[in-house]
């Protein structure tokens, strides 16, 4: 045989590499992923582009967390995939299922006419148990204990571009407390009390709201009614103390109380960003315009410089920011221009 077959590095080049990249400076973070056993393969396809586009160099923990247990073939496939710890949770069933204090009959007359009205996952209770935990419960969740930084993510998602540089020190570094990349408009006929329920909160509450927030992403009248926008929380990069904070932790609690989780069916998203554009000042919520990303049925992709540097293979000219559903240009309107 002539010569030899070039090698992939060794495992010892590769562990000492890793070593030098744990030298590097790091944020407090995890990549965090709420799923059930059987979103598993959905979840690796996520998981290998995470750790391709970013996480291999990165080595971020990531935190898996269930209603349920989950299965040695979960552990054992997505920590296959990465060199970086994982951890496993199981949710506080407290935590997860419908309050005793809803009233059943009440929650299922709505269920019963939200599916009459066609509405996406109208007649879900798992899915409203969902909802109501990504607003007000994971960052709870003992093993967030640890960090102050998390980056969510969901099954059969697409991460476009490479990523260069560390979001979670960027966040960290420029006092940043929550970042998206995508924002469109909510069905009103899953919310239709929320905004009232808001007005209510800050009424009580205008200590909480921020000189200089983001009202105007979510109002077109100066607050009377709700504009509809609302950042896409299937992908978020976030302060876990912004939700920890009191200011959250009430708005969250009083939500909680009228029941709009189960007697409508209020999403994460519009109560996140509802949080964050009225509880931080605008210039600490940042929109991730580099990071190419796509949850079906909407994506978005890097246009120009960003595209070249983050070698992205989505087409530019498929972004959804500037479509008429999108919000992202009402974003851009609220900061003056330079
Ligand atoms: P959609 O994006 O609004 O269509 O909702 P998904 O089905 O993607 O659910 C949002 C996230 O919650 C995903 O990460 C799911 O894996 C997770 N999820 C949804 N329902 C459940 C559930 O009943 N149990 C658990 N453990 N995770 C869930
Ligand atoms: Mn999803």
């Amino acid at each position: 045989p002539e010569g030899a077959i070039p090698q992939m590095p060794s495992s010892d080049d590769l562990r000492l590499a890793k070593d030098k990249l744990k030298d590097r400076r790091r944020a407090k973070a995890v990549i965090f992923s709420l799923a059930r056993n059987s979103d598993l393969y959905d979840l690796l396809s996520s998981m290998k582009q995470m750790e391709d586009r970013f996480n291999h160099w990165a080595q971020y923990d990531y935190i898996f967390l269930n209603d349920d247990d989950f299965t040695d073939e979960f552990k054992e496939k997505t920590s296959a995939l990465t060199s970086a710890n994982c951890k496993y949770g199981k949710i506080d069933p407290d935590h997860w299922h419908q309050p005793d204090w809803i009233d059943e009959e009440k929650a299922t007359a709505a269920r019963k006419e939200m599916t009459r009205k066609k509405i996406i996952y109208g007649h879900s209770v798992p899915y409203r148990n969902m909802c109501r935990f990504n607003s007000g419960f994971f960052f709870r969740h003992p093993l967030l204990d640890d960090y102050d930084y998390y980056w969510r993510m969901e099954p059969s998602v697409k991460y476009f571009c490479d990523l260069d540089y560390d979001p979670f020190l960027l966040m960290q570094d420029q006092g940043k407390q929550y970042g998206f990349t995508l924002s469109l408009y909510e069905y009103i006929e899953t919310i239709p009390t929320l905004w009232n329920a808001t007005k209510e909160f800050i009424q009580l509450h205008p200590e909480y709201v921020a000189e200089g927030n983001s009202m105007g992403f979510l109002s077109d009248d100066g607050g009377e009614t709700y504009n509809k926008c609302h950042f896409w929380s299937n992908f978020e990069i976030g302060d876990l103390n912004l939700w920890r904070s009191d200011a959250y932790m009430k708005y969250f609690e009083f939500l909680d109380q009228k029941g709009g989780f189960y007697y409508e069916r209020w999403g994460d998203a519009p109560v996140h960003s509802i949080a964050a554009s009225l509880f931080l000042p605008k210039e600490k919520i940042h929109w991730f315009d580099d990071i190419g990303y796509r949850h079906d049925p909407f994506q978005h992709c890097p246009q120009n410089d960003a595209h070249k540097r983050g070698k992205c293979w989505c087409n530019p000219a498929d972004t959804f920011d500037f479509e008429s559903y999108s919000c992202t240009q009402k974003w851009i309107d609220i900061f003056p221009k330079p």
